[in-house]
């Protein structure tokens, strides 16, 4: 596949996941596979967050470097947290915050995590029924 036709493919993925959510045509996808920013990388090691790289401005997700299945991957958990960060979900992020905080767990890895696990039983269901 040459990069325009998976750029294609992501967009595609992504009014997927907009018609799956119920969220349809609210985002707007940029995939940069020839940056990659080392130094904004080096950044998000140090801090632990790993999106100033890949990421969501408002109404935005950006995802940066070559590797396709990567790009799914990142495409997804950028999705999910766009939904879940924007209030979209409020009463629910606030239930699982609070459990965080009864677990005495660090909300954003928690949340991180969640999203991660999200993230993969997304890709998987989409696999399983031919995306
Ligand atoms: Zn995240």
């Amino acid at each position: 596949m040459s990069i325009s036709e998976r750029t294609i493919e992501l967009e595609k993925l992504l009014r997927k996941l907009e018609g799956f959510f119920g969220f349809p045509g609210e985002l707007e996808l940029v995939w940069w596979p020839h940056i990659k920013n080392i130094e904004v990388a080096d950044n998000m090691k140090k801090t632990g967050m790993h999106s100033a790289a890949d990421g969501q401005t408002r109404g935005k997700i950006t995802i940066y470097g070559p590797d396709y299945e990567k790009a799914k991957e990142t495409l997804i958990h950028e999705f999910i947290e766009c939904h879940l960060l924007a209030g979209f979900v409020e009463p629910y992020v606030h239930l699982v915050n609070k459990l965080f905080e009864a677990h005495e767990l660090n909300a954003y890895k928690s949340r991180e995590q969640l999203v991660r696990i999200l993230t993969r039983f997304i890709l998987r269901e989409f696999k399983e029924n031919g995306g």
